[in-house]
Formats: structure tokens, sequence, C-alpha cells
């Protein structure tokens, strides 16, 4: 790490730490031998979408990968979240029971499938919805429940299934961020009702883009299925209101590259994560949120907190790491209830979120960092925790 000098910083003029971008997203890039090999079988089928032999294998190889009765495929996570949101709603209300401090696109999905977001709290500890949090914001009108397991290991499974057991409500899992993941020993993908998963290339497995649910329920599978397919059944029939979001060959062909290539990925991404427990544990004021390893983990994410002893806000320490080329992210800010949206949100007091929604920061990770480079970020913030005074003192513009 070249900086001497608070000058030397990118944001104040001085040379970035790095020439080229450091994402925070996976970026995983499979084999293109294996890719192409994939892409064969349905070039030379001649049939490129309508569920041909490769969309059909990667809807097979992911539900034995969840270890999970059914997979349905989708053109993107987006949409798959909409139908099963829209399959599972109970008839007759429209609230939807979900966190706040989550993904930024969530609450738009939800009022995409016609619903309404009722923002429960998150628990400080596991920064996600628990059976607790989600239970006050029941009421006569909560038509599902969203568990969201957060971006290191998984969310409170035991006690929404039960909250969904007792009240009858059914319960949907966002598991973008956990499809590597087992809870207490079971491969995420069987839990509740139904369990939502996306292929974007920014996520542990890259298909460009896809998304897919998995579910034990065969009924609901079989929904799925024609609502992807515009509402048509098998015979040809017109049996429901749906949309054209099914998945395309080629896409499931990179899927399946990325299949072939996930363990690979997570053994790379073990790697860098310890490379950064490693350097931080010597650093004092930052936290590295760790993973549980008496489960599966993928080690996709870097989420660090900020402690009290920080010295400089969340907000001005990424715009100190985005000058030097690092496209850090606050995690989760605003929190969705504070973003100004054209539709209807129910929420009482977030305080618990609002709070936590100042303090976390993803680092960059993924297929093209390196340790070195992860040295260099944690020198970076060490330069920033000892010149902390100095650079509050100058403010940031
Ligand atoms: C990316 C993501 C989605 C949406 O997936 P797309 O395939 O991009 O539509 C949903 N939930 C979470 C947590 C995500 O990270």
């Amino acid at each position: 790490m070249r900086k001497h000098k608070v000058d030397d910083l990118a944001h104040y003029g001085g040379q970035p730490l790095f020439d080229s971008i450091r994402s925070i997203s996976n970026l995983v890039r499979p084999d293109i031998e294996t890719f192409l090999h994939y892409s064969k079988m349905f070039f030379e089928q001649q049939q490129y979408t309508d569920h041909g032999v490769v969309e059909s294998l990667h809807e097979k190889r992911l539900a034995a990968f969840h270890e999970v009765r059914h997979c349905v495929s989708f053109c993107g996570g987006f949409w798959g979240l909409v139908m099963a949101m829209k399959s599972l709603a109970l008839p007759g209300r429209n609230e939807v029971v979900m966190p706040s401090l989550t993904y930024r696109r969530l609450a738009d999905i939800v009022a995409w499938a016609g619903l309404t977001p009722h923002f429960c709290e998150v628990d400080p500890e596991q920064l996600c919805i628990t059976g607790e949090t989600a239970a006050r914001c029941i009421n006569d009108n909560t038509a599902l429940i969203l568990g969201v397991h957060p971006i290191v290991n998984c969310c409170d499974v035991d006690g929404l299934e039960a909250l969904s057991q007792r009240t009858g409500i059914p319960l949907l899992f966002d598991a973008v961020e956990s499809v590597y993941e087992s809870y207490k020993g079971r491969k995420i993908g069987s839990c509740g009702s139904a369990e939502c998963f996306s292929m974007q290339s920014s996520k542990l497995f890259n298909a460009f883009e896809g998304g897919y649910v998995t579910t034990n329920d065969d009924a609901l599978a079989a929904k799925l299925r024609v609502l992807r397919d515009h509402g048509v059944d098998e015979d040809g029939r017109m049996v429901l209101p749906g949309l054209g979001v099914k998945q395309n060959e080629m896409h499931a062909a990179m899927a399946l590259a990325a299949l072939d290539d996930v363990e690979r990925q997570v053994a790379d991404n073990r790697k860098r994560y310890y490379a950064y427990r490693r350097f931080l544990a010597a650093l004092p004021g930052i936290r590295l949120r760790e993973f549980d390893e008496s489960e599966r983990c993928g080690y996709k994410n870097i989420l660090v907190e900020l402690l009290d002893d920080w010295p400089i806000s969340r907000d001005d320490t990424l715009k100190l790491l985005n000058a030097e080329k690092m496209l850090c992210r606050a995690y989760y800010s605003p929190p969705l209830h504070q973003k100004k949206t054209g539709y209807e949100m129910i929420h009482g007091d977030l305080a618990q979120t609002e709070r936590l929604a100042q303090r976390f920061l993803l680092l960059p990770c993924g297929y093209f960092v390196s340790e070195g480079d992860i040295e260099q970020i944690v020198g970076l913030l060490a330069f920033i925790y000892q010149n902390g005074a100095e650079i509050r003192d100058r403010g940031l513009q």
C-alpha cells in the first residue's frame, strides 16, 4: 500500500489503489469449453427455447443439487419471485410480511405481484427477518410471509416455518444469497412452501440471466410451469393468466457450465474469505461477518461492520473506497421503507433497521480479486483508521 499521507487518497487527488475496478459481484466465469459442450446439445437438436434438452437437464440438475422434488426455471429471479408470490398469496388478502433491510428491488417485485409490502424488523445479530420479528406484523390481511436469507449465513428457517404453520400463512423464501448453503444440515431449496433463486451474472451461478423456484409441492410446481408459459397447459389450453418468462436453451447451457464449476468457485471464495479474516483480525474498528462453518457455505460475500470506534461514517468510508476503484456497496441503504416509490408500503417503527443500515458495507470479492488485492484493501482500511481524525477534519465533498 503506497499511501503515506491523506493527500495520497484518490478522493483528494492521489493515484487510485487499483487501475481497474474491483467489484463486490461474484463475477464467476465458467469454463468456455464446458459452455460450448452444453450449447452443442441444443444447437444440434435445433431447439433454442421451450424447454428443450438443455433446459430440462438444467432443471433436473438443480433439483438434485437442492435435494428437492421440483425446480421450475424462469428467465430471471424477478419473475420467479412474482409468479411464486402470485401462486402462494392467500386469496382476498394482500399484505406480504418482509424485511426492509434487504435486496433493493424486493419491494418492487412484491408490487409487481399486485401485493403490498408490510415491512418487519430484523434481528440485530442475524441481520434478517425471524419468526419473532415477522409475527409482530401478521394481521387479517396477511397473504404471505417472505423470508429472505441474508448475505452471510441463513435466516431463521425453523422460526418462520413454525409461524407459517401456526397461522396458516404460506411462507416463501428469497434464497438468492444462500444458494449453496445448508440450514441445520438441510440443503437450502426445500424450506417453506417454495424458495426462489437468481442466476443473474453477478450471483454464484452465472447463467447470464435466469432464475428458478424450488418446491416439494407438486401442484405448485405444475402451476408455476403453466404461468411461465403464457398460462397454457400441456394440452395447449389457456388455463391461467400467465406470462412468457421461460428460460432459453443458451442460458441453461451457461447455467450447467456454472454448476459444473461451483465447487472450484466456492474453494476460491473460501481462500479469499480466509485472507480477509486473517488481515482484518489485526485491524480495530471493523468486524468481519463470519460464516457459520458448521454448515455448508459458499463464502460469496465479504460483509464488514464498522464499529463505534471507526473514525468516519460508513457513507464517507464508501466514498473513499469508491475513489480507489473499489466498487464497494452499503449493505442495504437506504432500507426499503425509506425509498420513494409509487406504491403503498406499510410499516411501524423500524429503528433497528435504520441503525443497522448505517453500519455495514460489502468489500470486493469474487473471481477477479486476488489475495494480493485483499492485502491492499485491508491496508487501505488500516490507513483510513489511522488517519481518521485528519480525514474527519478535512471532510469529504
Ligand atoms: C439478484 C437478486 C434478485 C433478483 O434476481 P434477478 O435474476 O436479477 O431478477 C432477488 N433477490 C435477491 C436477494 C437478489 O440478490
